[in-house]
């Protein structure tokens, strides 16, 4: 496949120089998170590392979701709906946007995902008496 490329600009140069000076300085910004910048509000914001602070894009329009474990409505100003509530996150030590391991870290004994008020697993329907 052949594809046509204009010349390179000047201006053309310097988009693309900022564009890496950009996502350098974002990545910089996530290295630092991950070595425990910010660690208390990250927490407090249940988030993840890699979750902490990103930018979200996602369609300008409002949308709901069922939380991952207690099953109630999450609402957002974008179709970027978090995975669970931050109840649930907290509680179960998740990152409330992407639904993994507040720490990224794999736990031995799991996480605690059942429903606050049955104890319920999330994907068991009905009675626990099948
Ligand atoms: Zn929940
Ligand atoms: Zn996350």
């Amino acid at each position: 496949m052949k594809f046509d490329r204009p010349a390179i600009s000047r201006s053309r140069v310097e988009t693309d120089t900022h564009t890496a000076q950009e996502y350098a300085r974002i990545t910089r910004e996530r290295v630092a998170y991950l070595d425990g910048a910010e660690r208390a509000e990250r927490v407090a914001d249940c988030t993840c590392p890699m979750c902490y602070k990103r930018s979200r894009v996602g369609g300008a329009t409002c949308c709901e979701a069922p939380c991952g474990i207690c099953r109630e409505t999450i609402r957002s100003g974008s179709t970027c709906v978090d995975v669970v509530c931050r109840a649930c996150a907290k509680r179960a030590g998740l990152c409330r946007v992407c639904g993994g391991d507040s720490e990224m870290k794999m736990r031995r004994k799991g996480w605690n995902l059942s429903k606050p008020d049955t104890g319920e697993l999330p994907g068991e329907v009905g009675d626990a008496t099948d």
